[in-house]
């Protein structure tokens, strides 16, 4: 999502210490949707908007009242291609004036529109910039020439005309065109053919053995066989194998270190709930699951008759089409220890999609 993008941007540059939204009121559900998965430390709950850019910007100030901040950048949500350099030169040109803007000087020639759209003058250029976000100001200097906009009735496009009005010197540093503001449809078509998506691959392997029983468990379906797999849960070593695929992509460890086989929650659980896990985990880290290749290695039971049944469970759990599972399975010729029948093994790649 853009909101998640944008508030990203700042949570990860350092000097920032917490970063409020401001939502409409009613968008509080699509406002948890787009924070989760980030990290909350930093994240003050959000406050509702007014009905102008001016009474919304005043509402946030507000809350932050209770943080006293020294500083405060002030960012359009839908600038989500904010760069950590450009919030940089904000912060740092703050140090020596009490107001800061990202802004791009105009590279294209000004024209003054005259009657019937006749054009009247050529204007200068060279004394021209067009304001981007961040705005960065002194936080008590901004949230006095508000309250005085306010009370005077003044309404203003941006903050910097806020603080101008109030007497308050402003500089110019350096935006950047990628910093664009997504206004029209357009405009979110351009950022999505710019922007390409980070592809991440994951593999996971996994073994058990087998012990007495009479049926085990692949990739979520129960077939019946001669033993069962032993292990702490359920023993899907296709499942463990795919949940370490997804874990891997994202660097987020392993099945180990999530599900602990000394921890008795997991005693004879569902494998579905550690897929389910990386699932969120994915999820969480802005990513979405490109594909999913499982390989399972035995002699027994026979998986051909059941690969439907486990790509169909697959595709369920992960919220996938069809198409971007794929099971497939292997003996090993009678060799080692698959070969010998004391075990099941299986191998497991995915590719997950940032964005
Ligand atoms: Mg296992």
């Amino acid at each position: 999502m853009v909101l998640a993008r944008t508030v990203r941007a700042f949570l990860a540059q350092p000097g920032i210490d917490a970063v409020q939204v401001v939502v409409g009121e009613g968008d509080a559900d699509q406002y948890g949707a787009a924070v989760e998965g980030l990290d909350r430390s930093q994240l003050l709950p959000p406050v509702y908007g007014g009905l102008t850019r001016q009474a919304s910007v005043h509402n946030g100030l507000e809350a932050l009242k209770a943080y006293m901040p020294d500083r405060v950048l002030i960012h359009d949500a839908v600038r989500p291609f904010v760069t950590g350099d450009i919030i940089a030169r904000v912060l740092e040109a703050l140090a020596q004036a009490p107001g800061a803007i990202a802004a791009m000087p105009v590279a294209d020639t000004l024209k003054q529109a005259g009657a019937e759209r006749r054009i009247a003058a050529t204007l200068d250029r060279s004394q021209v910039w067009r304001a981007q976000t961040p705005q960065g100001f002194r936080f008590p200097e901004i949230l006095a020439a508000h309250d005085a906009a306010q009370a005077a009735g003044i309404a203003m496009t941006d903050d910097a005309a806020i603080a101008e009005w109030a007497g308050l010197p402003v500089t110019l540093v350096m935006g950047a065109e990628r910093n664009r503001k997504l206004t029209t449809a357009e405009d979110l078509a351009m950022a999505d053919d710019a922007h390409i998506p980070e592809m991440r691959v994951g593999q996971g392997f996994d073994v058990h053995r087998f012990a007495p029983g009479d049926h085990v468990w692949l990739c979520g379906v129960k077939l019946a066989h001669t033993h069962a797999l032993q292990g702490h849960s359920d023993a899907d070593v296709a499942l463990h194998a795919l949940t370490d695929a997804l874990l891997g992509a994202i660097g987020a460890g392993d099945i180990g270190q999530h599900f602990p086989d000394t921890d008795v929650r997991w005693k004879g659980a569902p494998s579905r709930l550690f897929l389910e896990e990386a699932l969120r985990l994915v999820r969480a880290h802005g990513g979405s699951i490109g594909n999913v290749d499982v390989t399972i290695l035995c002699e027994t039971p026979k998986i051909a008759p059941h690969r439907a049944a486990m790509r169909r469970r697959i595709a369920e759990i992960l919220g996938l089409e069809e198409v971007r599972v794929s099971i497939k399975a292997t003996t090993t010729e009678g060799l080692g220890f698959t070969g010998r029948r004391e075990g099941i093994a299986a191998l497991a790649t995915a590719t997950v999609v940032l964005r």
